[in-house]
């Protein structure tokens, strides 16, 4: 399994000086399975990357969405694919109300947000509806979990045919107090000893209490998420639009200490902007 990271910045887009190194476009990670299947997770704004990578001729992607805040769905119009008459969007069930969410979403190419209209869309948008939580994708298993986010997030566990596994956790508060749909528990077991685990680590704890509730984790409850689910590398993710380099720099050495004095087993990074991580057979 191979996995680029697209989009890593949380919330909205932050090009600049001071996020040129990690990358300011927003959620968006390319999965590659062994038997040539790609897969998106999210359609950030670090989608439109992707879309210039992907050759022209007949294209399958299977576009799974954490949910449809703007940061997730913004890429959607500036996917080259897209605007392809051979290119097929399979597009996976949202945590609740899935087509109809999806549909509004792409109902934004209305010619008020967007010049072109949604009917002019050439490429081919299919609705799949897998029943339960664990779906087939080529040769790997996808599972599904919900996330404690407001209006509803999902997160997802891929297993390729290899024994290869990457488990995707954004927009996801792990410390919530009010409406908890998962227990951090559960969620490090549903991330139980995978290669890669991604997860939302927008905040610290300088942040709080302002931002209690808003849907996104303190780096801290993230590092104790990665000590309880022992995967092989643990990747902080959806950055904060205001973070710098230098800010991700020292979250990310202070992260390290942290971990190799509690979960000496497990990597850490900061996911960053146009990386690939190839994920070992087992
Ligand atoms: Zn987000
Ligand atoms: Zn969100």
């Amino acid at each position: 399994m191979r996995v680029t990271f697209h989009g890593v910045r949380g919330s909205v887009p932050a090009p600049g000086p001071s996020t040129a190194r990690y990358g300011g476009n927003t959620s968006c990670v390319e999965v590659e399975l062994g038997d040539g299947s790609r897969i998106v997770l999210d359609a950030g704004t670090g989608l439109r990357e992707l879309g210039k990578k992907i050759p022209a001729g007949p294209t399958r992607i299977h576009l799974l969405l954490s949910h449809t805040h703007w940061d997730h769905v913004l890429g959607l119009p500036f996917f080259g694919p897209l605007w392809r008459k051979d290119t097929e969007i399979v597009v996976y069930p949202l945590a609740s109300d899935a087509q109809e969410r999806f549909r509004q979403t792409i109902t934004l190419f209305d010619e008020i947000h967007f010049p072109v209209g949604v009917d002019d869309i050439p490429s081919t948008i299919d609705f799949t509806k897998p029943s339960g939580n664990v779906w087939r994708i080529g040769s790997a298993t996808v599972t599904r979990i919900l996330l404690n986010h407001p209006g509803g997030a999902q997160g997802f566990r891929i297993e390729d045919a290899d024994g290869s596994k990457v488990c995707y956790l954004t927009d996801n508060e792990l410390s919530a107090k009010t409406g908890v749909v998962t227990a951090p528990d559960e969620l490090a077991r549903f991330a139980d000893e995978v290669d890669l685990l991604i997860h939302d680590s927008q905040y610290i704890k300088a942040d709080m209490p302002a931002k209690v509730g808003w849907g996104h984790s303190l780096v801290d409850d993230v590092l104790e998420l990665g000590r309880k689910a022992r995967p092989k590398q643990l990747l902080l993710f959806h950055h904060d639009p205001d973070r710098t380099d230098d800010q991700l720099d020292q979250i990310r050495d202070a992260a390290r200490t942290w971990m190799s004095e509690h979960a000496p087993d497990c990597e850490l990074d900061v996911a960053t902007e146009g990386t690939t991580y190839d994920l070992p057979a087992r």
